[in-house]
């Protein structure tokens, strides 16, 4: 897609923390994190409840300031939001009073595009995630899925290098959860932007990235870091459906999922 181009660039952690002040003391967010992303990875972030998680891409997003660390996008400091790093929340945050295209369009449109470009590019958008015959109709007029692929829309038309999305498929029925995560995976296909998708399934974690990170639960921190290179990954195209199926993607579900559990005792 045509738009504010930017270059893709390597996202690093180092030695990134949170703590938050409780009544007893302080609550450990995020246990010191180091790690590096390179562009167009497509990084899954998987854990238990409370290990950290949305907290770790709130500071990438730049919402949260780091305890200590510091976090960087192509060497800059992260002390931000920034459209260049796009963000999917698991609950759809898309406005009722604006039509679909209203939403998709309100980020070119705050920052003063004509109506002419933002209104193609959020046709574009919206073709992208296959609601383009729903441009004119309200939110509350959409499904569950369907709202999630307009708040996809709705960062992609900013063509961000970085999309960080924080279990945007967990509220989802299971069919509607496989259908859209086939989807992004052609989307990332097609755009090779760099992904940050954070999970508590290991298996959605697995079936999407080319790359795991594991973290403990609470505090949480990474227990393992590991490439995901499934049957299939060595053909053209977008992982199928069909690999779900296969004992790889068990064998590497029941480690992970191990791991997870030690970790815990
Ligand atoms: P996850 O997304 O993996 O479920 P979170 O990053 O939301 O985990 O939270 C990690 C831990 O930090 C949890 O124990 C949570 O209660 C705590 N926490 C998160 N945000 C805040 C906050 N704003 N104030 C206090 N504690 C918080
Ligand atoms: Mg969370």
């Amino acid at each position: 897609m045509s738009a504010p181009t930017t270059v893709a660039e390597p996202i690093v952690l180092d030695g990134v923390s949170k703590t938050y002040p409780s009544s007893d003391g302080e609550v450990i967010a995020l246990s010191p994190t180091s790690l590096t992303i390179e562009p167009g990875e497509f990084v899954a972030v998987v854990g238990p409840s409370g290990c950290g998680k949305t907290t770790l891409l709130q500071i990438l997003a730049g919402f949260v300031t780091p305890t200590a660390g510091s976090a960087t996008v192509g060497g800059t400091p992260v002390d931000g939001p920034d459209p260049d790093r796009g963000v999917v929340f698991q609950a759809p945050t898309l406005y009722p009073w604006l039509s679909v295209r209203g939403n998709v369009e309100f980020g070119p449109r705050a920052r003063g595009e004509s109506r002419a470009d933002r209104g193609e590019r959020a046709l574009q958008a919206l073709d992208l995630v296959g609601l383009k015959d729903f441009a004119d109709k309200r939110p509350y007029e959409l499904s569950g899925g369907m709202q999630q692929r307009a708040q996809i829309a709705r960062v992609f038309v900013n063509n961000p290098g970085i999309v960080l999305m924080d279990e945007p498929y967990s509220a989802l029925d299971p069919f509607t959860r496989e259908q859209l995560q086939v989807q992004l995976l052609d989307l990332w296909h097609r755009e090779r932007k760099t992904i940050v998708f954070v999970t508590h399934s290991v298996e959605e974690a697995l079936f999407l990235a080319t790359r795991v990170i594991v973290m403990s639960a609470r505090p949480g921190r990474v227990i393992a870091d590991r490439a995901v290179v499934l049957p299939g990954d060595d053909q053209p195209g977008v992982r199928s459906l069909d690999v779900l199926g296969t004992p790889e993607l068990a064998a590497k579900k029941a480690e992970l999922a191990r791991l997870i559990l030690e970790a815990h005792g």
